[in-house]
């Protein structure tokens, strides 16, 4: 039989469920309403009956029946239901009824009421069906009694027609659940049978079926449980494919022999091995097959097989289809059933054909290191005993090693004495020639001074030449030292540079002047003035490279150029450019030149003459100031050198050291100079402060600028004129002027002057041109001299320099004793030259010791003090002076040191020692004087 589907047993089940509930539902309506019908049939009847006995009372009391009786159809043919109606006197005697003539009269006795009842309700069973007799008593009872029949037919017929809908409505109700369960359960057994399938397919040992089942619910957990128990199970089920298709893939030879080593199984590896189809080899006894007729494990194996249940590794020798034997390794092990006795045998072979050949070869092979190691080790020995002779050799090398570095230690040492000796000779020889030099030098000034003849003047200027030569060949010899032996300490102090570039050109514009060239400066406006640096190194820098440029220019211009670039660090990058239109230097020695004692062609530097270590020193000196220099050069066109110094800027200038140009607006000028540099240069000065400019080349134009201006009616306010004009000179030109038209004169005239010849100086007087200036024009110079020929206000006047316009005489005063400690008589002679007729007196010592002396008796406004001097020295001097003025509580008197040392340490040294002032030797008159003046006070 069939089993019945869990489907069909669901439906089975809702339908008949649906079924008892629809009849149960149905009996409870049809009860439940029969008796709701009953009763509202009842109280139907009890108010009929009521309101007829109501009605009938009056036809009761006059004992009117035919009234009653009319009044019994009425309600008859009104009243649904109503079967009949009687009525009944006190004596039960009918009065009344609907019955006509055949009146039941057992009615009459089914219902009697007491009076003390409202109504009295008994079902009759008649003909008709069931009738509900309700007798109610008229006037309690005293007249008689109403009885109504009603019947029950239309109870039947309602309720009918009730059970007839339910069971409509029950039987819809059923086919719609049905049909809701038929879809749930196809749901279910859906799945179920997905289940069912899966777990046949599984139970056929498909292992890798997998159940699609995605729902959440317990069927769906339930498919993830078969799930990841099939996969458990094929986890660890192993399938005979499975063993096939391991044992195939097996590298190793396998067979499986019975109990009596008869071949059950083999694997490809073994049928390769072999050279046989599995097919020949099971069934055949593996002796016979594998060894010829011998058995496949000889005694002793056998039973360590026994005891053991495994024997590994044991070499046999197997022979293939072919004939041909394989060497191979087995391991062999017993295999039991469930119940413990021997099943089979396994055994794993392995082919060690090729190890077999390996280990023959390597047989060979050790045969021959054997033999090689026997010639290595004479080998060996013969090297061990070079290798011992060498050892030997190496040693004394080691041992002359040492003693020739300690040579060289030794040698070292006395080189550093050597060059310590070395740089004290020449800082004493630097004293020691240029204390003879100052007196020369010093000698040759004061000799100028005197009346000579014009031949003895020549001798004269050579002499004085050559001292300074000799002079600044020792400096720079005394620098290469210095720098070369580290030693050149640069200083770090605040200085202007517009101050160290106006004083170095305003140094060298003489040499340029004489030789009839134009050097001009242009410092760009946005340079930085107030620096910290070595502002001596950086004139000696600018010194040597201008030098140079008029050295090496017979004609044209020099130009300075001074700009500058930020850099990082809080550092500032200054650049300058020296160009001349001089000789030029040859493309090959561009490089060289920079080299100590290098000049670009000797033959023709001779005729310039010099030494060629001032590029050097500047390189150094500027590469020490974290710079470079570099030279771009045409042959006959002249040369250009660029430098470049990084300096800090200072943090607060002092402000009275700020320059403010006074503003020059509405102020209308003529510049006049042949030089197109300096015209332009002056040009962009006079604009930068709000001056209108004109400019003209030659005196030419300037008088037709002149005059053009007037005609206009807006004459120039300011007339720059340059008194080396040509053709016209500039003085020529105003001559010119006043011939022509005085008026024209009515501006401020300034002569810039590159040289002035007392001559022409008297002629510029004669044209009442009272203001010059000296070329290259000086910023500040040029802008306070102009705003004092215009008068133009200024806020807070710089403290007046000495300009080339003004040299007052000082008044005399009192005499100023100077005691002057010299131990080289000519130096004293030369001071005491310099000095004649000023009002300083000095007063000699030979050395520091007559100083001291000489101090302690007499009175005296300051001390020059030689350092260099026998018996005892400047230092020790000084700090004997000081002491003596601390012991006696004098005010201390102004020490000035005379050194020819100018290294910052022997400033420092000299400073320590307790001196105010330094003045490095040789000592000249002009600084002396002022040095002097400077610290007595007063005037020379
Ligand atoms: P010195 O000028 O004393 O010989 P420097 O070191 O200053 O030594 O210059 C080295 C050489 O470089 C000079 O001899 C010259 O040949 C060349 N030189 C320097 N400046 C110039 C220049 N402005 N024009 C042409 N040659 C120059």
């Amino acid at each position: 039989m069939k089993p019945v589907s869990i489907r069909s047993k669901f439906l089975l089940g809702v339908i008949s469920l649906l079924m008892l509930l629809g009849i149960l539902f149905i009996v409870l309506i049809q009860t439940i309403v029969h008796d709701r019908l009953v009763k509202e049939l009842q109280l139907r009847g009890v108010s009929i009956a009521r309101h007829f006995a109501e009605v009938a009372t009056n036809p009761f009391l006059t004992e009117s029946t035919i009234l009653v009786e009319m009044l019994a159809d009425d309600y008859l043919e009104t009243e649904d239901d109503l079967t009949y109606i009687f009525a009944v006197n006190q004596k039960n005697e009918v009065v009344a009824q609907t019955f006509g003539k055949t009146f039941p009269t057992d009615l009459l006795t089914v219902n009697r009421i007491s009076s003390d009842k409202p109504y009295g309700i008994v079902p009759l069973k008649t003909e008709k069906g069931l009738v509900y007799d309700i007798a109610v008593p008229v006037m309690k009872g005293e007249l008689g009694v109403v009885h109504c029949g009603m019947s029950a037919d239309s109870i039947k017929k309602s309720i009918d027609n009730i059970t007839g809908w339910t069971t409509r409505i029950i039987v819809c109700a059923i086919i719609l659940v049905s049909l809701i369960a038929v879809f749930f359960a196809r749901a279910l057994t859906r799945s179920l049978q997905t289940l069912a399938v899966g777990a046949e397919t599984v139970g056929r040992g498909n292992l890798s079926h997998r159940i699609q089942i995605s729902g959440r619910d317990e069927v769906g957990q339930l498919a993830e449980s078969f799930n990841l128990m099939t996969e458990n199970l094929q986890r660890t089920t192993v399938s005979k494919e499975y063993m096939d298709r391991l044992l195939n893939t097996m590298h190793d030879a396998l067979v499986v022999l019975s109990p009596d080593h008869t071949i059950q199984t083999v694997n490809r590896a073994f049928c390769e091995l072999l050279g046989y189809s599995g097919s020949e080899l099971i069934g055949k006894r593996a002796g016979a097959l594998l060894f010829g007729h011998k058995e496949f494990l000889d005694q002793e194996q056998t039973t360590r097989l026994a005891q053991d249940g495994f024997i590994e590794g044991i070499e046999q020798t197997y022979c293939r289809k072919d004939g041909q034997e394989i060497p191979v390794l087995a391991s062999l092990a017993k295999m039991l059933d469930e119940t413990g006795s021997l099943q089979g045998i396994i055994c794993a072979a392995q082919d060690i054909s090729s190890l077999k050949q390996t280990e023959r070869e390597l047989q060979l092979k050790s045969e021959e290191l054997e033999e090689l190691n026997q010639s290595l080790e004479e080998t060996v020995q013969i090297r061990t005993r070079q290798l011992a002779r060498s050892n030997e050799g190496l040693k004394k090398e080691i041992v002359e090693r040492k003693r020739a570095e300690q040579e060289l230690l030794h040698a070292k040492e006395l080189a550093e004495v050597a060059n310590r000796a070395k740089s004290v000779f020449l800082a004493n020889m630097s004293h020691e020639i240029r204390t003879p030099l100052n007196a020369v030098i010093g000698m040759a000034d004061m000799l100028r001074e005197s009346d000579m003849t014009p031949e003895q003047q020549e001798y004269l200027g050579i002499l004085h030449r050559s001292g300074l030569t000799l002079l600044e060949l020792i400096r720079d010899l005394l620098d290469l030292t210095k720098i070369e032996a580290g030693r050149m300490e640069l200083e770090t102090i605040p200085f202007d540079l517009e101050e160290v570039i106006d004083r170095t050109c305003e140094m060298l514009a003489v040499r340029a002047h004489e030789k009839g060239l134009e050097l001009t400066c242009r410092i760009a406006p946005d340079t930085p003035m107030f620096l910290q640096g070595d502002p001596n190194r950086l004139r000696q820098v600018l010194t040597n490279l201008i030098g140079n440029a008029i050295k090496f220019t017979a004609m044209g211009e020099i130009s300075l150029e001074v700009k500058a670039c930020a850099v990082e660090q809080g550092k500032v990058e200054i650049q300058f450019a020296v160009a001349d239109t001089g000789i030029g230097i040859p493309p090959d020695k561009i490089d060289t030149i920079f080299d100590k004692f290098s000049q670009a062609d000797s033959s023709i530097t001779r005729k310039y003459g010099g030494s060629g270590l001032g590029l050097a020193i500047s390189k150094l000196l500027l590469e020490q100031m974290e710079g470079r220099i570099w030279v771009e050069s045409q042959i006959g066109r002249g040369s250009t050198f660029y430098g470049a110094v990084r300096l800090e800027p200072q943090v607060a200038p002092l402000p009275d050291s700020e320059f403010t140009a006074r503003s020059l607006t509405g102020v209308k000028a003529l510049i006049v100079d042949d030089n197109a540099n300096a015209r332009a240069i002056t040009r962009e000065l006079l604009s930068r402060w709000g001056a209108t400019t004109d400019t003209a080349a030659d005196g030419d134009s300037a008088l037709a600028a002149l005059h053009t201006a007037r005609e206009a009616g807006e004459p120039y306010r300011l007339l720059l004129m340059e008194s080396r004009l040509a053709p016209m000179d500039g003085i020529k030109v105003m001559e010119q002027l006043r011939l022509q038209d005085a008026s024209l004169l009515n501006g401020t005239i300034m002569m810039l002057c590159a040289d002035h010849p007392s001559s022409d100086i008297k002629r510029l007087y004669e044209l009442g041109i009272t203001t010059h200036l000296m070329k290259p024009l000086k910023r500040r110079e040029l802008s306070q001299t102009i705003a004092k020929m215009l008068q133009v206000p200024q806020n807070a006047p710089p403290p007046a320099k000495q300009t080339a316009t003004t040299m007052t005489q000082p008044p005399l005063q009192d005499m100023v004793r100077i005691l002057l400690a010299e131990d080289a008589e000519d130096n004293r002679h030369i001071f005491r030259l310099f000095l004649k007729n000023t009002r300083f007196e000095i007063d000699e010592a030979e050395n520091g010791a007559i100083a001291v002396e000489k101090f302690k008796s007499g009175s005296y406004a300051m001390v020059l003090m030689d350092m260099q001097m026998p018996i005892m020295d400047g230092l020790s001097a000084t700090r004997a002076i000081r002491q003596l003025e601390r012991e006696r509580a004098l005010t201390p008197i102004p020490i000035i040191a005379l050194t020819a040392f100018t290294s910052t340490e022997d400033i420092q040294n000299c400073m320590a020692a307790g001196c105010n002032l330094h003045i490095s030797k040789p000592v000249r008159k002009d600084k002396l004087i002022e040095t002097i003046v400077n610290t007595a006070g007063g005037a020379a």
